[in-house]
C-alpha cells in the first residue's frame, strides 16, 4: 500500500520520546511528544503545524521552547494537544518569558490548545500579539476518540493511565488518490497541474458526474476533452486507504489500558509502542507505570499491527538494546516462553 507519510523517531531509543510524521508531498508535519528536539532542524520545526504531547513530563515537553523559538515571529498558527492540566501547563511556558516588544514584529504566532479529557476537550487560543494572554476558551464534546479530523488524515486519542492522564494516540491517514501512470500514458492525455485538481477533487469527496477537462496532446497540438470523475476514477485513478500509526509512550499494563491501547491502535501499519523495562521488570513496569518489552509485544500482537517498534527505553539498559527488540519481537510474534532468556 503506497503512503505518503513518512513516520520516523526524533531520537535514538534511550533518548527523550518523540515521533515526526512528514507530509511527503506537502511541507507540513506532525510531531508527537515534545521531549529533546535538538536533531531536528529548524527546516523541519516549521513544517510542524500540531503537536500531539501525551504528558507533560519533562522528557515529553521540554522541548516546547525549542519550538517555540523556532516558530516565532512568524505568521503561522501552531495547534497542542495533550492531556488534563494542559492549556495551564502551556500557559505556564508561555509566562515564562516577557512579551513587551511583540507589537514589533509584523507576524504573529497563533498558539491553539486542546486540552483532551474523557469526555471533551477545552480549547484556548494563545496569539503573540496579544502577549500570549488566552482568549477564545471552549468546550465541545469529544466524539469516537477523534481530536483532529483534516483532509490528511484523522487524529484520535484515549487517556491512558500513567499515574496522571496521558493520552496515547492513532493517526488515520486519509484515503489515498494515485494516478496509474500507464493507463494515463495510453489515454494519451498530459501530464500536468491538472492531476492534482483530479486527486483532490476525489478527495474531497465530489460526486461522480463531476466534470474534469483533461489536456491531450493530439500530432503535437494541445486539445481539451471533458470527462466525469466516476469514469475517471474507473480508468486511471488506484484509490488505496492510508496507512495507520499508532503511538502510545508513559502507560501501565492493566486490563482496562490494555484495552484502550488495543482499540485505539487496532490493525495499525506500524505501532510505535515505548517499551522503558525489559521482560523480567514486570514489577519494576508497575511500580512505575511503565510497560516492558514484553507486554509492549503482547499489546501488539494483541492488536493485530502489523509492524511493531518499540522505543523509550530505559538508560540503565543502554547494553541489553538487542533485548528490547528480541522481547518484545517475541512477545508480538507469540513465541512468548523466549522471553524467560537469561541476562546477559
Ligand atoms: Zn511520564
Ligand atoms: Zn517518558
Amino acid at each position: 500500500m503506497k503512503s505518503s507519510l513518512n513516520a520516523s523517531l526524533v531520537n535514538d531509543p534511550f533518548g527523550d520520546p518523540g515521533l515526526l510524521v512528514q507530509f511527503l508531498f506537502q511541507k507540513r508535519a506532525l510531531l508527537f511528544d515534545l521531549g529533546d528536539i535538538s536533531s531536528l532542524s529548524n527546516a523541519e520545526l516549521l513544517k510542524v503545524s500540531h503537536v500531539f504531547v501525551s504528558h507533560t513530563h519533562i522528557d515529553h515537553f521540554i522541548g516546547f521552547d525549542r519550538l517555540l523559538r523556532t516558530v516565532f515571529g512568524r505568521e503561522k498558527t501552531l495547534t497542542f494537544f495533550g492531556p488534563e492540566n494542559f492549556i495551564k501547563n502551556v500557559e505556564g511556558k508561555l509566562a515564562g518569558f516577557t512579551w513587551n516588544l511583540v507589537d514589533r514584529y509584523e507576524e504573529s504566532l497563533t498558539i491553539k490548545v486542546v486540552e483532551v479529557r474523557e469526555d471533551k476537550l477545552l480549547k484556548g487560543t494563545f496569539r503573540a500579539i496579544e502577549k500570549f494572554q488566552i482568549s477564545a476558551e471552549e468546550e465541545v464534546d469529544f466524539k469516537d476518540g477523534i481530536i483532529l479530523d483534516d483532509p490528511m488524515c484523522v487524529v484520535r486519542a484515549a487517556v491512558l493511565e500513567h499515574r496522571v492522564p496521558c493520552l496515547g494516540f492513532s493517526l488515520q491517514e486519509n484515503l489515498h488518490v494515485n494516478i496509474n501512470k500507464d493507463r494515463l500514458e495510453s489515454m494519451g492525455a498530459v501530464e500536468g497541474a491538472w492531476l492534482n485538481d483530479l486527486k483532490q477533487a476525489v478527495l474531497e469527496g465530489n460526486p461522480d458526474s463531476y466534470e474534469v477537462e483533461i489536456p491531450f496532446n493530439k500530432d503535437g497540438n494541445l486539445s481539451f476533452e471533458k470527462n466525469t470523475l466516476g469514469q475517471l476514477k474507473e480508468d486511471l485513478i488506484d484509490i488505496s486507504n492510508g496507512q495507520k500509526i499508532g503511538y502510545v509512550v508513559d502507560t501501565i499494563y492493566n486490563e482496562p489500558n490494555s484495552k484502550r491501547i488495543i482499540e485505539l491502535v487496532k490493525s495499525a501499519d506500524i505501532f510505535f509502542c515505548e517499551s522503558p523495562f525489559l521482560a523480567d521488570e514486570e514489577v519494576r513496569g508497575q511500580e512505575r507505570f511503565h510497560l516492558t518489552s514484553h507486554q509492549a509485544g503482547t499489546l501488539a500482537r494483541e492488536a493485530q499491527v502489523k509492524k511493531l517498534q518499540v522505543f523509550h527505553f530505559s538508560r540503565r539498559h543502554m547494553a541489553h538494546r538487542e533485548r528490547f527488540y528480541m522481547e518484545s519481537e517475541n512477545a508480538f510474534r507469540g513465541n512468548l516462553e523466549i522471553n524467560t532468556l537469561a541476562e546477559n
